[in-house]
């Protein structure tokens, strides 16, 4: 792949977690070079060979988003996503990383299918696909996959695998997750967990006939806590996915709390994600859309409380990181009652209306959220931010434009929104991969942007 020479943006207000301030950035050979405050001198003097893009208005630079948790449904399901359109929809989106789960067909269970995909990926030359490792064989939860015999630290050995992850389904059995989790502290990558095997009351409760909402919340809970105990006993770094209940946050901003008193002798490290969805919409939008069909989501949509605590939680920190758990799906699937979300090309506007313009934090921290935290998480130390040496992965947003999803113009294959028609203020309008535009928006026949472009 060969990257750009030289890229100068000029005159953009700078956002990333460190900084909010007007000026302009110089990229070399992929790499950010030199961030100049304005009215600094300029590297065009120096520099006669290279592109220009101007800012202005309400024009931000901000770095590339950074996804922890999306399913590309390669191989296996072409008619619900592909690398091709899943990695469009993420430039679309904003998007220089994404880490796809496993539960694909055949689910990625070895290395040498890994290896397949992220090559794939890789020749597109869009954005860093990272496959996730499954944990047990064919996610069947019986027997551990290769993650057993592979060489450890695997950022030394295969740095392309930065995280491990059974998503789509839980490991039932304790003594199986707690060995996956002792695997993942030895190569030394976090362990993402999904958090929905529920225990007997949850089973109760099922079987009662109660609602959905209901055993779903108890199953979420006891699921938590019990993966907090393993992971304390097993000791590493776990992550916990799609967090939607506010006793979930109540749990893991304890066992936080349990670290920083008691730290573990190996290094219990815990981190947590919550999605724009559980963020920004409750089950009011999931009623609306079908409870069973378009609204359905694992988890479900919760409550305005479990919202507000969610919101608390990445304002304090207990929530480390904005993950989309993109799932798309066909519309058969989703009348079929298939669960899930299409989320990467709504992610950071839905969020930046939600959060940002409702002062619930700020664009620095959203940006944290969103591309510095989850780059740790992964362990990588060369993006996430807008500074010298790291990886010129940026995007350009402009905070006014207005505009209104519209599902039928998705990248994405799946059409399966939880906003279609929502009016947005805010807009992902370019995406700069290693130095290179990968993406420019288009403005469609039902958009307009309010300025700047
Ligand atoms: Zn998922």
């Amino acid at each position: 792949m060969s990257l750009s020479p030289g890229l100068l943006l000029r005159d953009f207000r700078l956002v990333d977690e460190t900084m909010d301030m007007p000026g302009s950035v110089w990229i070399e050979q992929g790499i950010i070079r030199d961030v100049f405050p304005q009215g600094a001198l300029l590297p065009e003097t120096r520099l006669p060979m290279h592109q220009t893009i101007q800012g202005g208005g309400t024009l931000v630079l901000m770095p590339a988003l950074v996804d922890l948790h999306a399913h590309f449904r390669d191989p296996g399901y072409p008619e619900k996503e592909t690398l091709e359109s899943g990695s469009l929809a993420a430039v679309a989106g904003g998007y220089g990383t994404v880490v796809c789960m496993a539960n694909t067909k055949p689910v990625i269970d070895t290395l040498a299918k890994a290896r397949t995909l992220k090559k794939r990926a890789d020749t597109l030359g869009l954005m860093d696909l990272y496959p996730v490792l499954a944990l047990t064989q064919g996610m069947e939860g019986k027997v551990l996959s290769e993650i057993r015999c592979l060489k450890g630290p695997l950022h030394e050995s295969e740095p392309w695998i930065p995280m491990l992850s059974e998503d789509g389904k839980d490991v039932v059995s304790d003594d199986l997750l707690y060995q996956a989790m002792q695997e993942a502290r030895r190569l030394g990558v976090p362990l993402s967990c999904h958090c929905d095997a529920g225990g007997p009351e949850a089973e109760e409760a099922k079987a009662a006939g109660k609602p959905r909402e209901f055993w779903s919340r108890i199953e979420e809970n006891h699921a938590t806590q019990r993966v907090l105990e393993l992971a304390w006993q097993a000791q590493g770094h776990v992550h916990i996915a799609h967090v939607s209940t506010k006793e979930s946050v109540d749990l893991i901003r304890k066992a936080k709390g349990r670290r920083q008193e008691k730290p573990g002798p190996l290094g219990f490290t815990l981190t947590a994600e919550a999605t724009p969805h559980h963020l920004c919409l409750t089950h009011g939008t999931a009623h609306a859309l079908g409870d069973t069909t378009w609204g359905r989501v694992n988890p479900p949509l919760r409550t305005e409380a479990d919202r507000q605590a969610l919101i608390q939680a990445v304002r304090d920190g207990t929530i480390d990181a904005i993950a989309t758990d993109h799932a798309p799906h066909t519309e058969r699937d989703k009348l079929q009652g298939a669960p899930g979300f299409t989320g990467l090309e709504t992610s950071f506007a839905l969020c930046q209306m939600e959060l940002v313009q409702q002062d619930r934090l700020s664009l620095s921290r959203l940006s944290s959220l969103m591309s510095a935290s989850p780059a740790r998480i992964l362990g990588f130390t060369d993006r996430g931010r807008i500074a010298p040496t790291f990886r010129g992965d940026l995007m350009v947003v402009d905070t006014e434009a207005v505009w209104q999803v519209n599902p039928s113009l998705f990248r994405s294959r799946g059409k399966n929104s939880p906003v279609p028609g929502l009016p947005c203020r805010g807009r992902v309008l370019m995406t700069i991969y290693q130095g290179r535009v990968v993406f420019e928006s288009f403005l469609s026949p039902d958009s307009s942007s309010g300025k700047g472009k």
